[in-house]
């Protein structure tokens, strides 16, 4: 069996002995994949080395103030590497595209913090009770010996905060508490980055929340609460479809839901399903079922079916979660 657990010191030791070191968050970068891939990658150039975050993708209007001059999409930049490093991925799929550039490094490195894990590289870090991958790069990063720096430190905070909802999600802890405390100290401006994450929205993105919001359906006595984005909707509101990824946040915070569904129905055919749950569900579980993945409270999965149809299918699959659950 893969060992998931090596040491962020041995992690740190394997490093400190690459050259060139690229590091890859998952498809459908969010804030912890690609703040904690930047905090890594700046925090290897301080130790000299040559570093970079590829992501081949649109990364969303507002994470782009995280990406630094770290993230490209060349790849004769990122290719012969001595080591890459996956981060917030523990599952080579959720690397889509990039995954054969993945495997040509000599040294292959995983640091994460999902429960639905599929270890797949030489050194694993992969911790379930962090609520953010952006913890573990900072107990990496503090292994490396590297200086205070407030970009670090504002990386980190950004994958952080928004993994943890703004410290409000039960995977936040102690822990995460005293990290923050220490990034303090690194020079962070907390209000400004909520700013750029959390209140830098377009209005169309506002249109389309209304619109999906207006399109919920309830089941279960008001328990379970599912709504859809379609590229019908995209079109009539000028929105893009990264910015619907708080929508299943707000159907969670509905009085007495226990089980939030958001459907996207993609371009390719497919249609990406999140799922939150509030108090007891595991949703990892109903992800992982179908093979999906994700945390017990935050999980997905993309199905391969129309929208109306995978609409129907995960209605009845989440009605039950719910009847199984009392
Ligand atoms: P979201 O709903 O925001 O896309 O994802 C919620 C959580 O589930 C995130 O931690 C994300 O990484 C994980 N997740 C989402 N979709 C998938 C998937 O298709 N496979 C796996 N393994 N994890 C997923
Ligand atoms: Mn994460």
């Amino acid at each position: 069996m893969i060992n998931t657990k090596i040491p962020l010191s041995e992690i740190s030791n394997v490093l400190k002995r690459g050259n060139k070191i690229v590091i890859y968050p998952h498809v459908n970068v969010d804030a912890d994949g690609v703040g904690s891939a930047v905090g890594l990658c700046l925090a290897l150039r301080q130790l000299g080395k040559t570093s970079y975050v590829f992501i081949d993708e649109k990364i969303p209007e507002n994470l782009e103030f995280l990406t630094q001059d770290c993230v490209t999409d060349q790849a004769d930049v990122v290719c012969n590497a001595d080591i890459n490093v996956c981060v917030d991925c523990s599952d080579i799929k959720r690397l889509g595209a990039r995954k054969d550039a993945f495997k040509t490094a000599g040294t292959s490195v995983c640091i994460d913090h999902h429960a639905t894990e599929v270890p797949f590289c030489d050194f694993n870090h992969i911790d379930k009770h962090a609520a953010a991958t952006g913890e573990l790069i900072f107990a990496l990063i503090n292994h490396m010996g590297i200086e205070e720096d407030a970009t670090i430190g504002s990386s980190l905070y950004a994958a952080i905060c928004s993994d943890t909802g703004n410290f409000r999600y039960s995977n936040t802890t102690k822990l995460t508490h005293e990290i923050v405390s220490g990034l303090f100290d690194w020079g962070i401006s907390p209000d400004e980055i909520s700013i750029l994450l959390f209140e830098s929205n377009r209005i169309e993105r506002l249109m389309l929340e209304s619109l999906a919001i207006s399109g919920v359906v309830m089941f279960c006595g008001g328990r379970l609460a599912m709504t859809c984005v379609t590229q019908e909707m995209l079109e009539q509101t000028g929105a893009y479809m990264d910015e619907a990824d708080q929508i299943v946040s707000i159907l969670r915070g509905i009085q007495g839901v226990e089980i939030a569904a958001l459907l996207k129905e993609e371009i390719d055919g497919r249609v990406k399903v999140s799922l939150r749950s509030k108090n007891f569900v595991d949703v990892s579980k109903i992800a992982q079922s179908m093979g999906g993945g994700g945390h017990k409270r935050a999980a997905g999965v993309a199905m391969r079916a129309s929208i109306e149809e995978a609409f129907e299918k995960m209605s009845k699959i989440l009605v039950d979660a719910i009847d199984k659950s009392e």
